[in-house]
């Protein structure tokens, strides 16, 4: 893989959850390493510098053919594959960089903070735009939403972003979660699930 581009605030009620008013705010991004993509099954070590990891379920796209000013018409086709997705986040440190008006990069872009499961080529599997996408915490269901809910779906997601920089092959881009964020801790798994994909565990020591 390339990169990792990340939507924020992409489906209505976590907009809401995190204190933002999601009417028609246009989609915005940030970044992640693309050495933090972590296989499903790892078992990692409680990131540094935090007392509050949080899972976040979500669409992985990515991208097969690259491309700028992509029209949303378009877009679908520059599809290699879909993947289940956590968008794991340190919470506590994000809180702080909000409020002090800084960068999101170390909240968001540490190690192995992109937990990807299997990609499933569009050949395969078209283009998912309904199903469930559930987060579990050791079997607890702690969110439950539907990908068809999304503020701006992927085609949508790839004109805006092939705006703003060219897309290459191998351009992963994880395209936002629903309500109910919440912590994982030390010892606890998380798995991020999204019909007709593969799930993604991640497990911490
Ligand atoms: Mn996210």
């Amino acid at each position: 893989m390339r990169r990792i581009f990340c939507v924020g605030r992409n489906y209505a009620e976590h907009a809401r959850e995190m204190g933002a008013d999601p009417d028609r705010e246009p989609p915005f991004f940030f970044t992640k390493p693309a050495d933090a993509v972590v296989d499903d099954g790892a078992t990692l070590p409680y990131p540094p510098q935090t007392a509050n990891l949080h899972h976040e379920a979500e669409l992985v796209a990515a991208i097969g053919v690259g491309g700028a000013q992509i029209p949303a018409e378009q877009a679908l086709k520059h599809v290699w594959g879909y993947a289940t997705g956590n968008d794991l986040t340190r919470r506590d440190m994000q809180a702080v960089a909000k409020e002090m008006r800084r960068p999101w990069d170390m909240s968001k872009g540490f190690d192995h903070s992109a937990a990807c499961g299997a990609l499933h080529s569009t050949s395969v599997i078209g283009h998912p735009l309904q199903g469930r996408i559930t987060a579990h915490v050791d079997g607890d269901l702690r969110q439950d939403g539907n990908i068809g809910d999304l503020i701006w779906p992927v085609a949508d997601v790839i004109a805006y972003l092939s705006n703003s920089v060219t897309l290459a092959t191998g351009d992963l881009i994880y395209t936002g979660t629903p309500a109910g964020v919440g912590p994982i801790n030390s010892g606890q798994s998380c798995t991020i699930a999204i019909d007709g994909l593969s799930s993604v565990t991640t497990s911490y020591a």
